[in-house]
């Protein structure tokens, strides 16, 4: 039934742009996207789709560049103080998995988030995840923590729920913890066996299917984040990233 009741609202949109209000028209705006072993052949995936159509629908000026060319790019566009053509992106977008690098690049005028970030304000559970990530820290031996994926046959976003955030999490904590993860429509009802629960991006998820598990997580006392969050959390990066959604609410 609950699948059912998503299902109604699948074709639904967000009414909350996913970036167009965040930028000014003819503003650069730099994605940085990794194409590792786990990127799609031949293809972006559908965050970074979203976005730089949504920079073109608020007349920005998209520029997609790999983590290892950004230090170079943003020389090249420069502030014009030194050399540079003045021309410094408005701001930086990047793939969660490298924004620790990207941060190190980044200087502190330039204003830095994630996809992720940006797509769980999207999808109505940015303030939710942002509460709920502390849980990472009070996390115990023997907790089970559910990683949510919302594709449904191919992971889209590669190995970070099933290897990067399990390995960053038990790092962080020191403690023996164990991880399960649920994928497309499957999120389970019951949520009573985790101490909390990690979400992607749910791009492939309207936001009335998002909200319904956050509510679900609410509901039973769960916490409930998502994965830049919960990245930039534990990179120690978390209050920058949401600098600038934040000072537009
Ligand atoms: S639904 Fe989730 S796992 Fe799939 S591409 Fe979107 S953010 Fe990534």
């Amino acid at each position: 039934l609950k699948e059912r009741i998503a299902a109604l609202g699948r074709a639904g949109t967000a009414q909350r742009p996913l970036i167009g209000d965040l930028i000014r028209p003819s503003e650069i705006v730099v994605l940085v996207i990794p194409i590792d072993k786990a990127a799609p052949k031949g293809r972006l995936i559908l965050p970074q789709q979203m976005t730089i159509r949504g920079i073109l629908d608020a007349d920005g000026i998209p520029v997609c560049v790999k983590e290892d060319r950004l230090e170079e790019l943003i020389g090249r566009l420069g502030s014009g103080e030194n050399g540079g053509a003045g021309n410094e992106p408005g701001l930086i977008i990047t793939d969660s998995q490298v924004f620790e690098e990207v941060s190190k690049i980044v200087p502190d005028r330039i204003p830095l988030t994630s996809f992720s970030i940006l797509m769980a304000r999207y999808k109505g559970f940015l303030d939710a995840a942002v509460r709920g990530v502390r849980k990472i820290d009070d996390l115990k031996d023997g907790d089970i923590v559910l990683i949510s994926e919302g594709c449904t046959h191919h992971r889209q976003c590669g190995d970070i729920g099933t290897e990067k955030l399990p390995a960053w999490i038990r790092k962080r904590t020191g403690k023996k913890l164990l991880f399960e993860t649920s994928s497309g429509t499957g999120f389970p009802e019951d949520l009573s066996r985790y101490a909390m629960v990690i979400h992607c991006g749910g791009c492939m998820l309207n936001e009335r299917e998002m909200r319904f598990r956050m509510k679900c997580a609410a509901d039973q006392g769960i916490p409930f984040t998502n994965y830049g969050t919960a990245i930039a959390y534990m990179k120690g990066i978390l209050d920058r990233s949401l600098q600038v959604v934040w000072r537009q609410e």
